[in-house]
């Protein structure tokens, strides 16, 4: 049997926090469990958000931590020719397609459905299903508008894409969902109706990324925040679409706030540099993050 792959997958476009602790801290624990691979890997496609100084912060905490990970680090931002490949066969098999509406159109349609009584779906996350008003847009409306440069974003036909696959998905869930979901885990990338892969200035999103960067970094158990548990749907999808292996995924409990929130990386008292600059000892860390 070949070695397990784990990796710890930040973005560099804030200060690490106790929540990342525990995500890096439970992944490198596994791997070295089963002596496997630990891999650290950035995510800055978003050129914009993510800084040099965050990122150089990641390898400080992590380190401060205890953490040793495999160099060279992967980095997004030095792959998008590879996410663009995969971006061209879905274009190519006809399952995404340029989407046009601003948010305010999209707005505006959806107050109108809502207007007449009708119900609008939401995606996991709460965020409104876009509607499907632009998948039958005719060839050449497309390329006069794509020609005109106008902005759009690249987006999954999801029905296109359910029906080339043709049969149900599951993931093998290690940890669980919110609802305990674990074991065989049926995906439902449905409920996140047609997801934007890619931007008209920015050849891939997290979602594409995510998956290519698994696939090829051979990872075998992708151990994260139960908040990306139902994104896990739309990843099991593209994989099958792209012909890529399925890692199995552990999806963690998330470190909560004393408000009982999420923790966010504006959140100053719970970020690991500060925890350190007063004194908490790495092993406090792990007593904190119930490990
Ligand atoms: N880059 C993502 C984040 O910082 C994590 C991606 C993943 O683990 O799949 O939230």
């Amino acid at each position: 049997m070949s070695q397990p792959v784990f990796r710890f997958a930040p973005s560099p476009n804030g200060a690490l926090h106790l929540g990342h602790a525990h995500s890096a801290l439970l992944n490198h624990d596994r791997a070295k469990a089963v002596g496997g691979r630990f891999l650290l890997r950035i995510e800055d496609i978003d050129t914009d958000r993510c800084k040099p100084e965050f990122e150089q912060a990641i390898y400080d905490d992590l380190a401060w931590l205890g953490i040793d990970w495999e160099k060279p680090v992967r980095r997004q931002s030095e792959h998008f020719g590879e996410y663009r490949d995969a971006l061209e066969k879905l274009i190519k098999a006809d399952l995404v397609y340029p989407a046009f509406l601003s948010r305010g159109e999209v707005r505006g349609i959806i107050a109108e459905a809502e207007g007449r009584g009708e119900h609008w779906p939401h995606d996991p996350d709460g965020v409104p299903l876009y509607p499907d008003a632009e998948r039958g847009l005719s060839k050449r409306t497309r390329a006069r508008r794509l020609k005109a440069g106008e902005p759009f974003a690249w987006r999954l036909d999801m029905e296109k894409a359910l029906e080339a696959v043709g049969t149900r998905l599951y993931w093998e869930e290690r940890g669980s969902g919110a609802e305990g979901e674990t074991g065989k885990v049926r995906a439902r990338p449905l409920l996140w109706g047609d997801v934007v892969l890619a931007r008209k200035d920015t050849p891939t999103s997290y979602q594409l990324s995510v998956v290519i960067d698994d696939a090829l970094q051979g990872v075998t158990e992708v151990v994260r925040g139960r908040d990306l548990f139902h994104a896990t749907s739309v990843q099991r999808l593209l994989q099958a679409l792209l012909g890529l292996p399925a890692p199995a995924y552990f999806h963690h409990e998330l470190i909560l706030g004393p408000d009982g929130r999420k923790l966010s990386k504006s959140l100053k008292d719970t970020g690991l540099k500060s925890l350190r600059e007063a004194g908490v000892t790495p092993g406090q860390v792990r007593e904190m993050v119930g490990l």
